[in-house]
């Protein structure tokens, strides 16, 4: 096994250097990073096609456009974020001052997925570099042309010792993770998320997971159905539903459910068209091992839409499942595909009740016009985030920090939380010498000593 002690050994020397604790530094580096995504946007786009055949559109509002507004926010607002903050200091103390400094960790090792290849791997990179580290990043090895570009782009931006990439799959993250670094940023599968942890916990290395699960999604009976089935279809087949967030499964009022699926049938058309396997932006599975394991589930329940797929291509139609219950095996695991199962309800304790017989889940939705139904699936059920009336767009607010609960991750980044997640929080009290409290001194009650 290849080893990095050498390229963290370097890192940890330029982070003594103290350069990247200068925030001017750091903001030079941002504003560096930003104009190159600016130059090789073209690119990109074309390397994010050859992965995962992305459209342009998808290419510029999941990946570069998302990153260039975390970068434009977090190059705004740094100044304010990185200056001490003064806080309150209790009269016990009087007479002195308190203080939380925001620290760098010092060297952050950045691991990311395939689904998002760019945005997965930059996004953490700028809250990596705002809080003052250094970093290595190791890209997906099942998105070859693009975790090539990402490499080829920081290599001409930053000298290594600084930020590097370090390309390869299991073994390489592995090699990587048996050196100590400051900070461990991961994303990717629960299982995987495990492995992370075991190796972070070996040096106590403080990390975050960004993880996964199958995330609801409800529609009850007094929802406005057409604007949920457009907001679901949406969220659920972008990306052809390898998003980490995408609603993995749809729990429906049986009153409703004829009328909201036709909705959803629709809505659906309008957005990939009648024949989405001919649609040539319609995004492809990224292997052929997901792309068996998601057609293995297409025998499950009843095919309501969709079921078609193409071999060559990789791809699978949206594809909507009924008679679903819990015991199939696309209930067993996070779906991370276009396809779609739905479970009826009557009340919603029954929803409540499934939800909380498994893991904490990364999303959920719920679609109704009912605030008494929000207010007690968001005061019953644990979430990583999500959405009332919509799917997905949480994520895309630098004002509400991202991330999992339980099984479905640890911390959480986006805008300041993502400044935040690479800083470590340094209060300090700063003393007076004008005069010196006896009661905490254990001679007290024999009487008052003078300084
Ligand atoms: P993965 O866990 O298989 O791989 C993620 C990264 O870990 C890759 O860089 C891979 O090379 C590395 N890796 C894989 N096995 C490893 C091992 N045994 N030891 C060390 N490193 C290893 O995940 P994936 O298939 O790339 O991505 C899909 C998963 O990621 C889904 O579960 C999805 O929900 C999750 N995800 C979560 C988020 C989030 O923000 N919470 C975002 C995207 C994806």
């Amino acid at each position: 096994m290849e080893s990095y002690n050498s390229l963290l050994t370097k890192q940890q020397s330029f982070f003594r250097k103290e350069k990247t604790k200068n925030i001017a530094f750091r903001l030079e580096a941002l504003q560096k990073l930003r104009s190159a995504i600016k130059t090789n946007e073209k690119v990109l786009m074309e390397a994010l096609r050859a992965d995962l055949n992305k459209s342009e559109f998808d290419a510029y509002t999941s990946e570069i456009g998302f990153v260039l507004e975390e970068l434009r926010f977090t190059i705004k607002q740094l100044r304010s974020w990185a200056r001490p903050k003064k806080v309150k200091t209790p009269v016990t103390h009087i007479g002195s001052r308190s203080y939380i400094y925001s620290e760098p960790y010092g060297v952050a090792l950045i691991i990311a997925p395939w689904n998002y290849p760019f945005q997965l791997a930059i996004a953490p990179l700028i809250g990596a570099i705002a809080a003052g580290n250094c970093a290595v990043i190791k890209p997906s090895e099942l998105t070859p042309k693009t975790s090539e570009l990402l490499g080829k782009l920081i290599h001409d931006l930053f000298p290594e010792e600084y930020i590097s990439v370090v390309q390869g799959g299991v073994e390489t993250s592995q090699a990587l993770l048996n050196e100590k670094f400051d900070y461990i940023f991961f994303t990717g599968s629960v299982p995987v998320g495990k492995v992370i942890m075991e190796a972070a916990a070996k040096n106590l290395t403080p990390l975050t997971l960004e993880l996964g699960g199958k995330s609801p999604c409800i529609v009850h009976k007094d929802a406005n159905l057409k604007l949920a089935a457009k907001r679901i279809a949406w969220g659920k087949f972008t990306n052809a539903g390898q998003t980490c967030i995408a609603p993995d499964y749809l729990y429906v009022h049986q009153s409703i459910k004829d009328q909201f699926l036709q909705q959803f049938k629709e809505a659906t058309i309008a957005l990939y068209g009648k024949q989405p396997l001919k649609n040539s932006d319609f995004t492809k599975i990224v292997s052929d091992r997901h792309f068996r394991r998601l057609c293995s589930f297409l025998d499950n329940g009843k095919i309501y839409m969709g079921g078609g797929v193409n071999q060559d291509k990789l791809t699978i139609e949206p594809t909507v499942l009924t008679n679903i219950t819990w015991e199939d095996p696309i209930m067993m695991d996070e779906i991370f595909g276009p396809i779609l199962p739905v479970l009826e309800f009557n009340v919603l304790s029954e929803v409540l009740v499934g939800i909380h017989r498994h893991p904490k889940p990364l999303a959920l939705y719920i679609f109704t016009e009912n605030e008494a139904v929000q207010q007690e699936v968001l005061h019953s059920v644990s979430f990583g985030g999500g959405c009332v009336n919509d799917t997905v767009y949480h994520f895309v607010s630098p004002y509400l920090p991202f991330g999992g609960v339980g099984n479905s991750g640890i911390g959480a980044y986006h805008g300041k939380g993502n400044f935040e997640t690479f800083s470590h929080q340094k209060s300090v009290l700063k003393q007076t010498t004008l005069f010196d409290i006896p009661f905490r001194y254990p001679n007290v009650k024999n009487g008052l000593k003078k300084i």
